[in-house]
């Protein structure tokens, strides 16, 4: 269990923006291990579309 901790709290350099991560922060997505930072900016990149078309539905809604 004390190894275990050691190796979640161990800092590695994230491959993707090179900062210092704790390794127990590191996220899988899409068979690519990122930062919380990276792990963000992947998802809004995916979540883009979905986000242009809710704005698209709620601008249809509105009066005018
Ligand atoms: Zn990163």
């Amino acid at each position: 269990m004390d190894e275990f901790m050691e190796e979640m709290n161990r800092i590695v350099n994230c491959k993707y923006c090179g900062r210092p991560t704790l390794y127990g922060e590191l996220t899988w997505l899409n068979g690519k291990c990122m930062c919380p930072r990276c792990y963000k900016k992947e998802r809004e990149k995916e979540d883009g579309d979905d986000n242009r078309r809710d704005t698209q539905m709620a601008r249809q809604s509105l009066p005018g």
